[in-house]
């Protein structure tokens, strides 16, 4: 399952506008769209592989088990999303994993996976997030966080492709 990266780039620019702005730092000198597009390089090769992932300690004797989703979902609800891969349990009640599954250009699906994103930072950064570090551990883990760093950094400074319409059917 691709994004196209011309619309990855799109909701860059577009959800970054809900991120909070660090003020203090090295967070305060990074575009925030850049940062977006940043973990989406990251996490699924800027669009490239936007398919759900299974993650192991999401499922059954997990240390992230979550029963009620597991009934509605089974493995479904142990799966991250879309270009940001995103865990089902980030998203908002009401978005179901089928929304999650890029359809047609995969707009809608990046998009919710765009926000919830978004929605992650913005919580690390409430809780006094200051470095890039600071939030690659939030996103990621405290797991292999100096090679997440060196994709961060590297993705940071690929280019963002400009932005096209995505085809609404
Ligand atoms: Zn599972």
């Amino acid at each position: 399952m691709r994004v196209a990266p011309e619309i990855i780039a799109g909701f860059c620019r577009i959800r970054s506008r809900d991120l909070l702005q660090p003020r203090q730092g090295d967070l305060a000198a990074l575009d925030p769209s850049k940062l977006l597009w940043a973990f989406a390089g990251v996490e699924s090769s800027f669009g490239q592989n936007s398919h759900p992932r299974h993650e192991q300690g999401y499922c059954y004797n997990g240390r992230y088990f979550q029963q009620k989703a597991t009934e509605q979902w089974g493995c479904l609800a142990h799966c991250s999303y879309g270009p940001w891969q995103v865990m089902f349990d980030h998203f908002p009640n009401g978005v179901t994993p089928i929304a999650l599954l890029p359809q047609g250009d995969g707009h809608v699906a990046a998009d919710l996976s765009a926000m919830a994103c978004v929605a992650i930072l913005n919580q690390a950064l409430a809780r006094g997030a200051k470095t890039l570090t600071d939030l690659a551990m939030a996103y990621n883990g405290p797991a292999d966080t100096p090679e997440y760093m060196r994709q961060l950094l590297a993705s940071y400074d690929r280019p963002m492709p400009q932005y096209t319409d995505p085809v609404l059917a």
